[in-house]
């Protein structure tokens, strides 16, 4: 499923030593279009990480993140 790109920021570099990074925030417009996801990536040496989650109540009840800590994440239906 493709999602609509809202937003995408990029933090002031932050970081100790040589360990520089900075957290990057793409927000897309949820299935339904009320309320959105986010997926937050964090590129510090040490401390790469990436989150999606889903900010509606109505899609999480609908749809699942998965590899949510991955840039390959991907929006899949619940199977019930
Ligand atoms: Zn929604």
């Amino acid at each position: 499923m493709n999602l609509i790109k809202i937003s995408e920021t990029v933090s002031p570099a932050h970081g100790i030593g040589n360990n520089w990074g900075e957290t990057i925030t793409k927000v897309y417009k949820c299935p339904c279009g009320e309320n959105t996801i986010t997926t937050e990536i964090e590129t510090t040496t040490g401390h790469k990480n990436v989150c999606t989650s889903i900010d509606c109540l109505v899609c999480a009840k609908k749809y699942r993140i998965a590899n949510k800590n991955s840039r390959n994440w991907s929006i899949e239906p619940i199977n019930k």
